[in-house]
């Protein structure tokens, strides 16, 4: 076990790492972060900063040397770069987990190998794939995303014919692309989970995700979706899991269609926006439990303490002045959470909200009343 006084490696340092360098700290930890941006959220909340490039040989040693384990909150991290850190220290999750889920087309070939559903895709490397597409009956509308470094519906493109799959993935400039069936959606959820060295999992309740303009926007906890859904979206959750050997904490975002199948969307190899919720309605944090995990802790408690409404702040809701933190904080039911950064771009996750209380379906509204107050 790495008990507290070690040291732990964060790579990335964005508002997962932050949220992470809280929890950990807290607990009697020490923290390096590794992230370029000299003003990442978690580097200024961590014992230490190094402000270097993920690929940077000699960052990644200093890393090693400092850290008993290092783990990450950015599933874009090089897999080599978490394969030089493991030659020398311990790295949770692996470079090998972490690189399946790191593409899209890796992605989805390995949920179907493990034999759970996605939605039907093709990859498309070059215009001839999408001459083939025409003949094979492919159904649309369909959405075009680019198979690497897509985040928060960055680098998609929604399609409803083969002229403009042809335009999309021109537009894109990025190959190869996976051209995914649109899914008539029901209901989105997710399910974080945490699996320690020795392979116990633990769940998180199911999250209730609804997403605007390809970003997510609120959780709720509980989900709507029946016991048994919720049920079988923890057990496809754990079966990724174990067959990515995995250890920390992950994320499985899930489609459920109209007909109420449940389809995996994808795999976030680190904690998970639709986890937030944790921090204040749980016994044990999504972040805590990464740090449990990858340190050999056994696993904290996931019950549930209330329902839960999570609202995420985009830079949007800066665009004439600073959000009305007054009218928010009037209610005692609400914890705020900012992360730090000082440019509110918009579509940029500034932070986010929590409204706690005794029936969901009412903190849907409320906790929606209060967001539309805050511009
Ligand atoms: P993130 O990593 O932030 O979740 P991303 O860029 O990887 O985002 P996706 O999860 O692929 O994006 O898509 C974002 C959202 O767009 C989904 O949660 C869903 O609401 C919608 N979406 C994406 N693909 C489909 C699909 N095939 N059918 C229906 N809706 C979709
Ligand atoms: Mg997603």
């Amino acid at each position: 076990m790495i008990l507290p006084g070690a040291t732990i490696g964060m790579l990335g340092g964005g508002q997962l790492g932050r949220m992470f360098t809280m929890a950990a700290r807290s607990m009697g930890y020490r923290v390096v972060v590794l992230d370029p941006d000299p003003a990442s959220p978690a580097g200024s909340l961590a014992n230490q900063h190094i402000c270097a490039r993920y690929t940077d040989a000699e960052a990644l040693a200093q890393m090693a040397s400092l850290c008993e384990v290092v783990t990450t909150e950015f599933e874009n991290i090089p897999a080599e770069a978490l394969r030089q850190l493991a030659t020398k220290t311990t790295v949770y999750p692996s470079a090998d987990a972490v690189e399946k889920t790191q593409n899209r087309i890796r992605e989805k070939r390995f949920i179907r190998d493990t034999g759970l559903k996605t939605a039907e895709f093709a990859v498309i490397e070059s215009p001839s794939d999408i001459d083939t597409l025409a003949s094979s009956g492919f159904h649309f509308p369909a959405i075009m995303k680019i198979a690497e470094f897509g985040y928060d519906g960055k680098g998609q493109v929604v399609v409803h014919s083969i002229d403009e799959t042809r335009e999309a993935f021109a537009t894109l400039e990025q190959a190869p692309c996976v051209l995914e069936q649109r899914v008539d959606l029901a209901l989105e959820v997710s399910v974080v989970l945490a699996r320690a060295v020795d392979g116990t999992v633990s769940c998180f309740p199911v999250a209730e995700n609804e997403h605007r303009n390809g970003i997510l926007h609120r959780s709720v906890v509980p989900a709507v979706a029946t016991a048994p859904m919720q049920t079988a979206a923890q057990e496809q959750a754990i079966q990724l899991a174990e067959a990515l050997d995995y250890c920390g904490v992950m994320a499985v975002e899930f489609f459920i269609d109209q007909a109420g199948e449940l389809l995996v969307n994808e795999i976030a190899p680190r904690t998970h926006n639709s986890g937030h919720y944790s921090l204040d309605a749980c016994v044990t944090s999504q972040f805590e439990q990464q740090l449990r995990a990858i340190c050999g802790l056994p696993l904290g408690a996931t019950t549930l303490l209330s329902p839960v409404v999570m609202v995420n702040l985009l830079g949007d809701l800066w665009q004439d002045h600073d959000p009305d933190w007054a009218s928010l904080l009037a209610d005692p039911a609400v914890k705020l959470h900012l992360y730090g950064k000082a440019e509110p771009r918009p579509g940029r996750k500034m932070g986010h909200f929590c409204w706690l209380g005794e029936d969901a379906a009412r903190l849907r509204d409320q906790a929606e009343q209060a967001f539309q107050a805050l511009a």
